[in-house]
């Protein structure tokens, strides 16, 4: 069975950049879901022979109302249900914001495999680029660029490695 991976992370982190160098092979098949996941793109990738399935939450955008928790519980949640396994990612630029410890405190009590993917993360040493990021209690955080493609392989093969 072909695994299904869920982007989620604050608004800007670059999500849908890795989405789209996930799916870049196969981005003919990315596509809107219209309805009930107006808000996911779906996309295929495959790395070192293992096929996935990919989805781009369209990240924790607050609501005018709800705020960051009510958005998650209205469309990242239920992505983060059907997965297999999270990339969670933050920006390595920007450092761990409050927003970052809040969504990490939600995944973890999702029970699903979390791989912390500290973005943005060019040009920087990537030990201390993900230094901060360890106290989201998430396990060892991982550096990459999506613009770039550094460090996406070695993630993914990560991510991969139990399917
Ligand atoms: P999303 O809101 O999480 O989907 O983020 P986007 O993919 O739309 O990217 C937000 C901004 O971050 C854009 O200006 C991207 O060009 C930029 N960005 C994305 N990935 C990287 C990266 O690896 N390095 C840098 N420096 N900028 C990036
Ligand atoms: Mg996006």
């Amino acid at each position: 069975m072909k695994p299904t991976i869920v982007l989620v992370g604050r608004p800007n982190v670059g999500k849908s950049t890795l989405f789209n160098r996930l799916t870049k092979t196969r981005a003919a098949l990315v596509h809107d879901q219209p309805g009930l996941t107006r808000d996911r793109h779906y996309g295929h990738g495959r790395v070192g022979g293992k096929p996935y399935l990919v989805v781009d939450t369209g990240g924790f955008e607050p609501v005018v109302d709800g705020g960051i928790l009510a958005e998650m519980a209205r469309q990242t949640l239920q992505a983060v249900d059907e997965g297999d396994a999270i990339v969670f990612l933050v920006d390595g630029r920007a450092g761990a914001t409050p927003q970052d410890k809040i969504i990490a405190d939600r995944l973890r009590r999702t029970g699903r495999p979390v791989f912390v993917a500290v973005n943005k993360t060019e040009g920087m040493r990537s030990d201390v680029a993900v230094s901060e990021f360890h106290e989201l209690g998430l396990g060892a955080p991982y550096a990459v660029s999506g613009a770039h493609g550094e460090g996406v392989r070695e993630l993914m093969e990560l991510v991969l490695e139990a399917f």
